[in-house]
């Protein structure tokens, strides 16, 4: 059987991985001359700091195959992603916790004081969210949404939040404790050498054909049985329904001497500010020492034609789009979609790999039983 995934990010390196393990050959392509999509890191050749290419990565989960996975690639070192927020000229602690709620309004509530607080000035009219802005509303009231919420969810995604879906905010904890870990899961490191080195090793086999730089297109696919495609799938049937809309980032990179902001993550809630946070880089690493550092600042706009996609925005007229070329791919023979750009979904590395753990299984199960493909794993609407 002949093998082909376009791709070689989580989704395309796991399935990779798993086919050579079952004694499968694939050929991988990559349009990028690297492998890790937006993943990848690299170590700056005038620093040594690693650096994170498509802005920050930090690994979380609380599935424990998942976890016990990638840690056959690479040690992970213990680290916590610890936010902070610039707004009003006032640094606060994120997500927000006891420290925020007490900074913000010049209070020491204790925990149960907090939440009533929240409670009393947070909007319990809502009953179901439907909007980012009425469950920020609900979850935490106008004065912290103002300040911490709406501006950067502007600058981040270009809508206000009154046209966004709820889910987006609910990624966010809210906590009456001084518990300020950005994610709520059991697992959480950094790989100790960065991130590319891990798909070095997951894409380390024989059977495993790199192909960089090369886009794959229909007159080559032909030569395959099978195709795994992790790229757009607009860009797949040529955008032939339209384009879906992503948004994209643009980093500024600045070299420092010493320690620039003293932590990985500063978001920027101000609306006048134009990036929505800077990422210091040698902080995502600190078992490392570093004289200088680097940052980047990070800027979210429209993504065109030839700009890296990043965060499917999902909002009616791209579901009703995406819909349609659901409903192409469905006909098509010797393909499956998956992943982040195959689905059309904003996908945490972690679901993204128990994703193609289970997608590899399926198929290898498939192919001894002599049935069909699916060409989705996950329904993407
Ligand atoms: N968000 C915000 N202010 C912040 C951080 C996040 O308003 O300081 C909103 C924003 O809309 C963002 C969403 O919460 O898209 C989810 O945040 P998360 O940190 O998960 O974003 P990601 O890391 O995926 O960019």
């Amino acid at each position: 059987m002949k093998i082909a995934i376009a791709g070689a990010g989580f989704t395309g390196a796991v399935l990779a991985h798993k086919f050579a393990d079952n004694g499968y050959s694939v050929d991988v392509y990559d349009s990028r001359n690297h492998i890790g999509g937006n993943c990848c890191s690299e170590i700056d050749v005038e620093t040594g700091i690693i650096i994170h290419k498509y802005g920050p990565h930090i690994f979380h989960t609380d599935n424990e195959s998942v976890w016990q996975f990638i840690n056959q690639f690479s040690e992970f070192m213990p680290y916590v992603n610890r936010v902070k927020t610039v707004v009003d000229s006032n640094v606060y602690s994120l997500p927000v916790n006891l420290h925020t709620i007490n900074q913000f309004f010049g209070k020491t509530f204790s925990p149960n004081e907090a939440k009533s607080f929240i409670k009393s000035i947070s909007d319990q009219s809502i009953e179901t969210p439907e909007t980012f802005e009425q469950q920020a509303l609900k979850f935490v009231g106008r004065d912290l949404y103002e300040a911490f919420f709406k501006g950067y969810t502007v600058k981040q995604w270009g809508i206000e939040p009154d046209k966004l879906p709820a889910s987006i905010l609910k990624r966010l904890p809210l906590r009456f404790n001084y518990n300020d870990n950005y994610f709520n899961h059991k697992f959480q490191g950094m790989p100790k050498h960065g991130y590319t080195a891990i798909f070095e090793k997951i894409l380390d086999n024989k059977k495993i054909n790199l192909r960089l730089n090369n886009k794959i297109n229909s007159k080559q696919s032909k030569e395959y049985d099978h195709i795994f495609y992790t790229g757009p799938i607009d860009e797949w049937f040529d955008h032939v329904y339209g384009r879906l809309g992503y948004r994209t980032l643009d980093f500024k990179k600045e070299v420092h001497d010493g320690d620039y902001q003293g932590c990985a993550v500063m978001n920027y809630g101000d609306q006048g500010v134009p990036y929505t946070r800077i990422s210091e880089h040698k902080h995502f690493s600190p078992w490392n020492n570093h004289d200088k550092t680097i940052i980047y600042k990070e800027y979210s706009r429209n993504c065109e034609a030839d700009d890296i996609p990043y965060y499917p925005i999902r909002l009616v007229k791209e579901k009703n789009m995406l819909m349609n070329y659901v409903n192409l791919a469905e006909k098509q023979e010797g393909i499956s979609f998956l992943g982040r750009l195959g689905t059309y979904r904003y996908l945490d590395m972690d679901v993204t790999i128990a994703e193609a753990l289970s997608a590899a299984d399926t198929v290898v199960d498939c192919i001894s039983k002599n049935k069909k493909i699916p060409v989705f794993f996950v329904n993407p609407i």
